[in-house]
C-alpha cells in the first residue's frame, strides 16, 4: 500500500480530535488482516497520542494538565510566540505505531488515537503507512 495522507481541519486553538475511526476505515480499505500501521504528523505544533476516548473529559483533562505544565506566559525566546505549542507537541510525540489483527487496530477497549492540536485552527496532515505482515 502506498503512503496515505489523512487531512484533518482543526477548529480550535487547542483540541484533541479522535481519529480512530478514520484510521480503522483506512485499514479496512487495504484489506489487510494482519500487519502494522504507522502514522506520523509532519508538524511542529501538533502531536499524536493514544488515550481514553470513551469519556471526553479525559482529553479535556490532558489539555488542562498540559496547559499547567507548559504555561503560555513563560519567558520563551521563540519570536513566533507559540513555544508553548511546540513544547506540548514534543511531549505528545509525532508518531504512533499500532499492530493490526483481524483487520483492526490492536487497541484496548478504552483506547483511541488523538490528533492533538496546540496551535490551531489549522489544516493538519497525518502520513499513514499500513504494512501487511
Ligand atoms: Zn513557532
Amino acid at each position: 500500500m502506498p503512503i496515505k495522507q489523512l487531512v484533518v481541519k482543526t477548529t480550535r486553538q487547542e483540541e484533541m480530535i479522535d481519529i480512530t475511526s478514520d484510521i480503522n476505515q483506512l485499514i479496512k480499505e487495504t484489506g489487510f488482516i494482519s500487519g502494522v500501521c504507522h502514522m506520523f504528523v509532519s508538524h511542529t505544533t501538533c502531536g499524536l497520542t493514544i488515550n481514553e476516548h470513551a469519556d471526553p473529559d479525559v482529553a479535556r483533562d490532558i489539555l488542562e494538565a498540559l496547559n499547567r505544565m507548559v504555561p503560555r506566559g513563560m519567558d520563551y525566546k521563540h519570536i513566533e510566540g507559540n513555544s508553548h505549542a511546540h513544547l506540548k507537541a514534543s511531549l505528545m510525540g509525532v508518531n504512533q505505531t499500532i499492530l493490526i489483527e483481524e483487520g483492526r487496530l490492536c487497541l484496548g477497549t478504552w483506547q483511541g488515537i488523538f490528533l492533538c492540536e496546540f496551535d490551531g485552527p489549522r489544516q493538519r496532515k497525518i502520513w499513514i503507512k499500513v504494512i501487511e505482515a
